[in-house]
């Protein structure tokens, strides 16, 4: 049983080691194995994916689009996010979904589980990711969802997809805005090593707040750093890479595996390790 992650450059993908993780926990005869394919072969890659003895796989960057479209039957939450990261063979056709709104999701309910409580969101950034993260709030109820970004005309875009419960606002808004989030979010990717710090004043930000960042590279942003000097909880985006793996897994290999402190601390030791250059 042969699972893939598919993308270019792929060389990146920590998806190896955490199935790679889980394929040995569970003593399983399968593999997980990152495949290079560049933008004119993807779609001949998916389409030939089961006749080439794969059993699925992940899509990452930049085939996620064309994937969705490339796929024999997609589901809601991939046709809402616009975007596919599964993919596995059912009754002969090629199935595709996303789970990084459950990543996302899972992620919190793990380390938040009081953010279910939450109607107010404050989410920065409208990438590729932003839309997972909305999707994920608005299916868990929150329906007053302000969306700032650098490039607004991409916020308006995802505000006309999504509906009336999406907000696009400016950058200068923000402190007002956070005065009443119950959750804040950046799905940005400033504060991830080697970009520009996410620098905001988190000191009108409602006390109670939970303050998330799904980049995790450092798992300790300075965006969350400033969180927790203020005095809110902080959740890290690690879990949110984890988390979004099992379906995949699930639906490739048969078991649901678990993310628990052993699969983080095998993470954080490949992350360590990539950052000392080993
Ligand atoms: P993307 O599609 O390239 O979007 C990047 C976002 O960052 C856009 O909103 C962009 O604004 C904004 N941005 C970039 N540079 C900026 C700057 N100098 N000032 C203001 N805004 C800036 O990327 P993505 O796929 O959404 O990923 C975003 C981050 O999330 C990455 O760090 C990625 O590693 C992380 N991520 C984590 C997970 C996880 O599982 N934890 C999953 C997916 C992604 P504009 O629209 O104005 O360019």
């Amino acid at each position: 049983m042969k699972a893939f992650v598919a993308g270019w450059p792929v060389s990146h993908s920590l998806s190896p080691f955490l199935h790679g993780f889980w394929l040995q926990r569970h003593a399983i005869a399968g593999s997980y194995e990152a495949v290079a394919c560049e933008p004119d072969g993807f779609r001949g890659f998916l389409r030939n994916f089961p006749s080439n003895g794969w059993i699925g796989g992940n899509i990452t960057i930049p085939h996620k689009e064309a994937a969705l479209l490339a796929c024999d039957q997609v589901d809601e939450t991939a046709r809402a996010i616009g975007a596919v990261n599964t993919v596995w063979l059912q009754n002969g056709f090629i199935h595709g979904t996303n789970t990084d709104s459950h990543g996302f999701s899972a992620n919190l309910d793990q380390h938040a589980p009081r953010w279910k409580s939450g109607r107010t969101a404050v989410v920065l950034g409208a990438g590729g990711a932003s839309r997972a993260v909305i999707h994920a709030l608005a299916t868990n109820g929150y329906n007053n969802i302000s969306l700032v970004n650098r490039t607004v005309e991409k916020a308006e875009k995802i505000a006309r997809e999504f509906g009336s419960h999406i907000v696009p606002r400016q950058w200068d808004d923000l402190g007002k805005l956070m005065q009443d989030a119950d959750i804040v979010v950046n799905t940005t990717s400033l504060g991830m090593k080697g970009q520009p710090e996410l620098e905001i004043d988190l000191n009108s930000v409602k006390t109670g707040s939970i303050v998330t960042d799904i980049v995790y590279t450092p798992l300790m942003t300075p965006f969350l750093k400033a969180a927790a000097k203020a005095g809110l909880e902080t959740v890290d985006g690690l879990g949110m890479l984890l988390h979004q793996a099992v379906p995949g897994f699930e639906k490739w290999f048969g078991i649901r595996p678990q993310v628990d402190a052993e699969l983080r601390d095998h993470l954080l030791k490949i992350l360590a390790a990539r950052e000392a250059g080993r």
